[in-house]
């Protein structure tokens, strides 16, 4: 391959993936728009089809399908996300993680004081 190709493993591409969906949930407002709330359905759903492990893909669509999204607030979304990955974590023999602690292991990204990162501030856009 190329020098600079690094290759990517199923395990690095699970931890960037939650990585990103938890911060999602975390930064989720407690009152979403309706384009926001259609926008986590769409995310979950466009996964279940494009995700480069094609093997995953099929297992979260299955997931997905017993499990519809909750994009009511960010509560109910942090929640979801706990419980699929709970699913994953379940199918791969791995421990199950309390979702109690979801809070406190996923608050979103870290902005310091720039606040473009708040989505509420976005609303206005969708
Ligand atoms: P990960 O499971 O990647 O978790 C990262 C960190 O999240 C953990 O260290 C922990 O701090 C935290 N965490 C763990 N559980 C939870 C939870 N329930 N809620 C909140 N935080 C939590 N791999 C396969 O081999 N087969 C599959 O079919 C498969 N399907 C996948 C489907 C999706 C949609 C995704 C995103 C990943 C999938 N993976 C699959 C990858 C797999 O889930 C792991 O990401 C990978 O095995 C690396 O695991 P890990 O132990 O490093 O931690």
């Amino acid at each position: 391959g190329h020098a600079f190709t690094t290759s990517v493993t199923k395990e690095d591409l699970g931890r960037a993936t939650w990585l990103l969906l938890h911060t999602i949930a975390a930064q989720y407002p407690a009152n979403p728009s309706k384009q926001q709330r259609k926008d986590v359905a769409a995310l979950v759903d466009t996964l279940t089809r494009i995700y480069p492990c094609g093997e995953c893909a099929f297992h979260f669509q299955e997931i997905v399908r017993r499990n519809a999204p909750a994009t009511g607030n960010a509560q109910e979304l942090q929640q979801w996300m706990c419980n699929v990955h709970n699913n994953v974590n379940r199918s791969l023999g791995k421990a199950e993680f309390n979702c109690e602690l979801v809070d406190a292991r996923w608050s979103g990204l870290d902005c310091g004081d720039d606040m473009a990162c708040d989505i509420t501030s976005r609303m206005g856009r969708g």
